[in-house]
């Protein structure tokens, strides 16, 4: 397609959140936070009393899932059928649940259109796993983004803070790791650089270092 498209993936707590976002508003694209999907899932599966192993239940729950993304001031806002979850879906716990359901084949199946349709011009900044290597395949630009598993637990660990979450440090770090496990070593769609994604780590680099070195990418 000639709308252009910037994938960024990577394992948590990589940064890779805070700069898509940084570069849509930059570039004045729309931004699609697909682990958000995933998380809203989740929750919905759990107000519904759907089991997280159930996977046709779970795929028939996606294709009905009533969500809205709504972008104000630069902050996500995530409504679920009228409620605003956009706290909630934010612990570590949720993101954990989020890996559960997203390893499902039908379940990505049936969230596959739904990614697809951010796509619009003047051009989408996406954020995720498999953001370059299934959903936006074509992408014009494509990133990965790591850092090490210590570095990515202390983020999220600010992170969570500052939306007023409590978390442990050392549980954080256990409970990252086995989610990036589960990511890397599921069937379909596990987490990889694509083939023609530029690797980055941010583990020394700071959130503006990074931002330039993706900025001269478009350029
Ligand atoms: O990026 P985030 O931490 O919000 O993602 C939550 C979970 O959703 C991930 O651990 C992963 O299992 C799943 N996910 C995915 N594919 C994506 C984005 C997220 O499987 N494109």
């Amino acid at each position: 397609s000639e709308i252009p498209v910037l994938t960024i993936d990577g394992p948590s707590g990589s940064g890779k959140g805070t700069l898509a976002q940084l570069m849509a508003e930059r570039l004045g694209w729309h931004y699609l936070d697909s682990g958000a999907i995933y998380r809203v899932l989740a929750q919905a599966a759990l107000k519904d009393h759907i089991d997280l192993t159930d996977e046709s239940a779970l795929a028939e729950l996606a294709k009905h899932l009533d969500v809205q993304f709504l972008l104000t001031k630069g902050q996500l806002q995530v409504i679920l059928q009228g409620e605003d979850v956009s706290l909630l879906i934010r612990s570590e716990q949720a993101g954990n649940a989020a890996s559960k359901v997203a390893a499902f084949p039908a379940v990505r199946a049936a969230l596959l259109q739904r990614q697809r349709d951010f796509l619009q011009p003047p051009g989408l900044v996406t954020d995720g796993r498999d953001m370059g290597t299934v959903v936006f395949p074509d992408a014009a630009f494509k990133v990965f983004l790591t850092a090490s598993a210590e570095v990515r637990a202390e983020r999220r660990y600010k992170q969570l803070k500052e939306k007023g979450i409590d978390s442990n440090l050392s549980d954080l770090v256990a409970e990252i790791s086995e989610r990036d496990e589960r990511d890397m070593q599921r069937e379909v769609a596990p987490l990889r650089p694509a083939d023609d994604a530029v690797i980055m780590d941010s583990t020394q680099l700071g959130i503006e270092a990074v931002l330039e070195k993706v900025s001269a990418l478009i350029d």
